[in-house]
This record gives structure tokens, sequence and C-alpha cells, in this order.
């Protein structure tokens, strides 16, 4: 009945169930195992050369319904083989069919795939990590040990050339490898010999390096004495110029099968990177003086105020402000304002020295001067007053302050801002007209130490409400706070103006914990008069979440007011900077574990990161405004709003659409089934007393 099974080239046999005795064998199994007749033989002898039945027999899984689908990978001739076994009967007895397909090429095939895609998993992994990072030589590091684990190699390192030279700047290690980076310092670049050919390929591979030894007998000898068999090399090359190269010694032969072209692709970044490097820091420098008067900028002032905050000697500040440089900018030209600015530092620089002047705004000078007498300050200040007059025919408002011991800098530099101002004041006073300080002026004035938490104190910062709506049924949902800054004059300013600069000055927390604070206040408020409440949405910026007790802050604020956590929602901003991803992930995760909603703004700002949804829990998704306009005109927006809205409603995740003007928008929106919507079609974010009256004490929207 089985001979139909000859003609088979997989291997099939039928054995006792019970005895284990072979009954039939096709001519591919025969042939494979060398068997004539199967008479009085066991399967586990002749197929597996075992005296007793196999550990892994299938026999207690096997029925007459089904076949039974196992994989025996390796345990017959070292091949890869899929077998499908049952039960069944034959002549009265009830015997085991087994029938097996060689699966090996498929598997080294398969495992071959996995290989190569893991590799370009790989290098696209190391080119996000070099393409987000902010601390290049940790990345460096970061990479070297993917690559050194990826290809199981014992080093990574990567070598740098300086001139004629060239040093090991950063490696990795195995563990138990001993490191080398220290030996390999200014070594000379190679003239000869193979490494030195390096940069005319994308990548080198010496497979064994003792057949390179009548070759290269210079190289073969180094790389003996480095316990070097097989090398992979990367050169790192820009415009022609050999800038180093990453090495990988001894990786496993098939590790490095078909690696070239990608490693080639990865020396490509990494070279591109190393430049930027270079750039950056010029760019650094840069970055630290004022072109027009060679004095120290803001961004050098802020770095240093915080590096000098505590110092064991004295210490003296000055705050210089020009007045009526408007004027002078209008009345003269602005060739004419500039030397003003230029005079105004030399004379400045002259009488405190070149590494003490920061020019901190436009008109705004400030001195920095440490070790100093106190009678030594005022009589330079004295001095000062008489060339500004004389020299720069100018009248500068000046504030200065000294201290024995400098124990805290911000303070000192407060109060010699206050004198200053007290000063300007009274340059100003009486003249009719006179602008004295305009909204720009408000904003740097936050960064002043302490100005901000006075601000807060004096209610200039205005918490308002933006409702979140239903797509379906128009009715609000929720709200989100927004920030408002009150600038003389009841102009309101946006936060666009001035978070950017709160947060450079790491002051941002402050709005963030304030509005949150504010937030808990009024829903505690809603809640006491009676008022139907909805959860309200706070947002925080990356610099927040990362401060120090971020989690404790909230939970404290929280607490005050015994609201129920559902109430309140965290907005943050999610961003692709690998660097603090991990630190990130972890925020959130603590953020929710706290009980509080968790919200991801501005989704699709640049691009639809679908990564998100698997690489963290959220509840709320927020789609950002360009998106959201995008939909009408936009088909390919259309789709991916519609397939980012199933992933949501699969995941459990709300979704709110921000941005939404046009009823255009709205239909789309309803139709694509995305059900929270945010926008000016409903209403711009108002004032809490606004929003109280149109959406909490109104009838038809509760
Ligand atoms: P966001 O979180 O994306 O907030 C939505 C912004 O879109 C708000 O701008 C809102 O007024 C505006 N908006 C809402 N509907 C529409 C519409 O239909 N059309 C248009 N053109 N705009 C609409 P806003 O209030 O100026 O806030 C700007 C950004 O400032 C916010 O963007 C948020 O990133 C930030 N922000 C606001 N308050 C805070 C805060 O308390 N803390 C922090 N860290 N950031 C805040
Ligand atoms: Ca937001
Ligand atoms: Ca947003």
């Amino acid at each position: 009945m089985f001979d139909l099974f000859d003609e088979l080239s997989e291997l099939f046999y039928v054995s006792d169930r019970d005895s284990y005795e072979l009954i039939f064998m096709n001519k591919a199994s025969r042939e494979r195992f060398g068997v004539q007749a199967t008479a009085g033989l066991k399967c586990h002898k002749v197929i597996y050369g075992k005296d007793a039945p196999c550990e892994f027999c299938s026999a207690p899984h096997l029925t007459r319904a089904a076949f039974y689908t196992w994989e025996c990978p390796g345990c017959v001739d070292g091949r890869h083989y899929l077998v499908k076994d049952k039960l069944m009967d034959w002549q009265g007895k009830e015997v085991h069919v087994c029938l097996a397909f060689d699966m090996t090429e498929a598997e080294e095939r398969r495992k071959y795939l996995k290989n190569a895609l893991d590799a370009e998993t790989l290098v696209m992994d190391c080119v996000k990590l070099l393409h987000t990072t902010q601390n290049l030589p940790y990345v460096l590091d970061k990479i070297l040990e993917k690559i050194g684990r990826f290809l199981e190699a014992q080093r990574a390192y990567l070598f740098e050339i300086q001139g004629d030279l060239m040093s090991n700047t950063h490696e990795w290690c195995a563990p138990g490898v001993a490191p080398q980076m220290e030996n390999l310092q200014n070594l000379p670049v190679p003239v000869d010999g193979q490494l030195k050919d390096v940069s005319a390929v994308k990548c080198l591979l010496i497979d064994n390096v003792d057949k390179t030894r009548d070759s290269h007998p210079q190289e073969y000898k180094t790389f003996r004495e480095q316990g070097i068999q097989r090398l992979v090399a990367v050169p790192l090359e820009l415009d022609g110029r050999l800038l180093g190269y990453i090495g990988v010694d001894n990786p496993p032969a098939e590790k490095i099968e078909n690696i070239s072209s990608l490693l080639g692709t990865l020396g490509y970044f990494l070279s591109s990177s190393l430049r930027r490097q270079d750039d950056k820091r010029l760019l650094d420098t840069l970055n630290f003086y004022d072109p027009l008067t060679g004095a120290m900028n803001r961004n050098a002032f802020i770095r240093d105020v915080e590096a000098f905050m505590v110092l064991p000697e004295s210490v003296g500040v000055l705050c210089i402000d020009i007045n009526g440089m408007k004027d002078i900018n209008d009345e003269r030209g602005h060739p004419y304002g500039d030397q003003v600015l230029v005079k105004t530092a030399e004379t400045l620089t002259s009488l405190f020295g070149p590494g003490a002047l920061y020019r901190t705004g436009g008109d705004e000078f400030v001195v920095i001067c440490r070790s100093i007498g106190e009678a030594d300050l005022e009589e330079r200040v004295r001095a000062l007053r008489g060339l500004l007059t004389e020299t720069v025919e100018c009248h500068a408002s000046i504030g200065c302050q000294w201290a024995q011991e400098c124990s805290g800098l911000q303070r000192i530099l407060f109060e010699a801002d206050e004198i200053m101002y007290a000063d300007k004041k009274q340059y100003y006073h009486g003249r009719a007209g006179s602008r004295y300080r305009h909204g720009n002026d408000d904003i740097l004035g936050l960064t002043k130490p302490g100005a901000l938490e006075q601000m807060l104190l004096d209610g200039r910062f205005l918490v308002y409400f933006q409702p979140k709506v239903s797509v379906y049924t128009g009715k609000r949902i929720g709200a989100e706070a927004l920030i408002r800054f009150q600038i003389p004059g009841d102009t309101v300013m946006a936060p666009n103006q001035f978070i950017p600069i709160l947060e450079q000055a790491h002051l941002i927390s402050l709005i963030d914990f304030y509005v949150f604070e504010q937030v808990c206040a009024n829903l505690a408020r809603w809640r006491g008069s009676g008022l139907p409440v909805m959860p309200v949405s706070v947002n925080f910026s990356r610099y927040s979440l990362t401060e120090k007790q971020f989690e404790a802050r909230l939970l404290d604020i929280w607490r005050k007011y015994g609201i129920p956590q559902e109430l309140l929602e965290i907005e943050v901003t999610e961003s692709v900077e690998a660097d603090d991803s991990y630190n990130f992930l972890r925020i959130i995760r603590q953020i929710r574990d706290a009980g509080f909603s968790v919200s991801i703004d501005d989704f699709g700002v640049k691009h639809a990161n679908l990564s998100l949804f698997t690489s963290m829990d959220f509840d709320v998704l927020k789609i950002d405004r360009s998106l959201t306009s995008d939909l009408p005109r936009n088909p390919k927006a259309r789709a991916i709003m519609q397939s980012v809205a199933d992933i949501c409603r699969k995941m459990g995740i709300r979704i709110v659409a921000e941005g939404v003007e046009t009823e255009e928008q709205l239909a789309i929106l309803k139709d694509i089934d995305c059900g929270g919507a945010q926008g000016y079609l409903f209403s711009r974010p108002l004032p809490v007393d606004e929003f109280e009256q149109k959406y909490l004490r109104r009838n038809d929207y509760n």
C-alpha cells in the first residue's frame, strides 16, 4: 500500500506505535539510512542511531485526526527537517506514519536573510544615533559596541588621524579582552601596506592575517602582536581626505560575509559626523562671542553664570544699559549706533579686562570681576562713568554690586540689575514720550534671577482653556490649558514668544508646574461649586520632564487639591532624540503609574513616527495642526490619518485632532472616525471666566 511513496524524494516511514519496529521505509529513506529490509529494525536505531526510544519522540502527541508537525534541527546528518506524523490503522494495528521534509537550504537562506536584515537595522540604528546626538563621543562608543557585539568581535575601535599621526580614540572590547587604546596613541599613519590602501575600498576585509605574511610582512607583524587573526577596516573619508578608520578584530568568518557594503555606508555617515564635530567646535567659539563688539555674548553669560554660581572669592558685578539707544539709532543711524556699542565695549574692556565682559542684550552689558576689592571696584566704576560721557558721548545706567564671598551669583546679579533699573528710571523720569521698556525687554527680563517667580506671584501669567469636543456631537470632552503672558498695555503674549527663551534658561518648569497647579485649583473649585468637570490637559516641556523630582512635584501639587487623577492629562511632545529616549520612556511610565493620563502632542509635525506605538504606552494622541489642515487637499494626509485612527482605536488610544478650523476638516475627521477635535472652529483658547461661562455653566453642553 505504501509503495507509492517510493516515488517521493522526501523521507517516509511507518513504524509500530508500541514496539517502534519499522514496518516500511520508502526508497529515499532506505537509501539515506542504508537499509535493505526493515524487518526487525527499530526506528530510533536506524534513524537516530539510538538504542532506546528518542527522548524527543513525537509518539505521545500523535492522534489519528491530524498530522502533528514539528521541526528537527540538525538531528539527522546535521540537516534541518520539518516532520509530519500521525497515527493510522494498518492491518488491524495502529501504526506511526512519518513524513520528513528536508528544509536545510530554506533554513540557511532564512538565517542569511535574518543576518542581512539585522545588519541593515544595525546600520540604520547607528545612523539615527549619529543624526540625533548632541554628544558624539558618547554615541561613538555606543556605535562601536553595537558593531562589536553584532559581529561577535573581540574589539571594535576608532582611529582618528591628525596630521601624520593617528590615535585610537574610542574602543569597545568584548568581555575578557584587554583594552589596547592606551598603547595605540600617536602612531605614524601607515604609508604602505593594506591599511594605507584602505581608502581605495569601502571596507577592507582580511579574513586570514597569516596569508599576508609574505605580501605585507611589517603589517603582519603588527597584527600578530595585537593578536589579530581576522580584521575588518572601514575607512572614514571626506572629500578625498582620510580622517581615520573603524577597525574590528577577529569577527567569526560567517559574520562578515556580505557585510562590507553596509559597513561602508556606515563609514560614510561616521565621516560626516566627525566633520560636523569639527564644524561644531568652530561654531561653539562663534557661538560665545558677539561679532560686533568682541565681548562674550548672552550664551556665554548664561554658561558662566551657572559655572560661577558659588566662588570662594570676592566678586564685583556691573550691569550697564545704554540709555536712549533706540533714539541714537533713529536719529543718527545704525552705523553710529554700532560705534557707540563698540566704544562702550572698548571702554569697559580697558577697565575690567577682556575676560569679564558680556553683551547680554542689544544695549546691555554685564561685567563679572572675580577677586576684586570693594574700593578697587568703586574706583573703576567712577572712572567708567567719566570715560563713557567723555569718549562715548552717551549716558548709560549702571548698577554695581560687590560681595566679599560669592555664595550666590544670581542674587548679586539681580541686585546689580535692580540698581541699574533704579538708575534708569531716574534718568527717564520726566522725559515725556520716552518708552521705558518694551515687550522684548519684558521677555528678556523674565530670565533675570527671581524675575519669573515674581511675575508668577504677581499674576502676570494667565492660564487659558481651549475646549476639546467630540467630532460626532460637538459637545465638550475635555480642555487644554495654555499659558499666556500679560505685558503692560493689556497685551497678551502667546507662548511661542517666550517659551523658547525660558526653556533655554532652564526656567520652563516653573511655568509648567504653575499651570498644573492652576488647573488643579480650578478643577477643585468647579467641583466644589457643583459645575460639571472634564479632563484638562497640561503641557510639559521636555526640560521639565527631566528635572529631578519631577514625579514627586507633580504628586505634591495634585495631593493639595484632592481631585480625581482621571481629570488630569499630561501633554508631552514625542521626539526622536535617541540620546535620552530611555529617560523619556521611563518618565512617561512614571506619570502613568502615578495615575495620570499621558497625551502625545504634535503628532505628525515632521513625520508620522509609527514606532511610537510600539515603543511606549500612552492614552491620547494629538494630531498636529499641519496634518489636520492638510486633510482636505492631500489624500496622503488623509490616508495617514485614517491608518493612525485605526491603530489608535485598536490600541485603545484616544485621538484628538488639533487646529480644526473648517467644517470640511471636521467632516473628514468624522468620516475617519477620529473621535476628538480642538480648534478655532469650536473655540479659541479662553480666559478662565469666559471658559467657565461658555462651557461649564451653559446647559446645552451638559
Ligand atoms: P500646542 O500644545 O500644540 O497647543 C496648541 C496651539 O494651537 C495653541 O497655541 C492653540 O492656541 C493653537 N490652536 C488651537 N486651535 C487652533 C486653530 O484652529 N488654528 C490655529 N492656527 N491654532 C490653533 P498657543 O496657545 O499659542 O500655544 C503654542 C504652544 O506653546 C503650544 O502648542 C505648546 O507647545 C506651548 N505651550 C502653551 N502652554 C504651555 C505650557 O503651559 N507649558 C509648556 N511647556 N508649553 C506650553
Ligand atoms: Ca499641547
Ligand atoms: Ca500640539
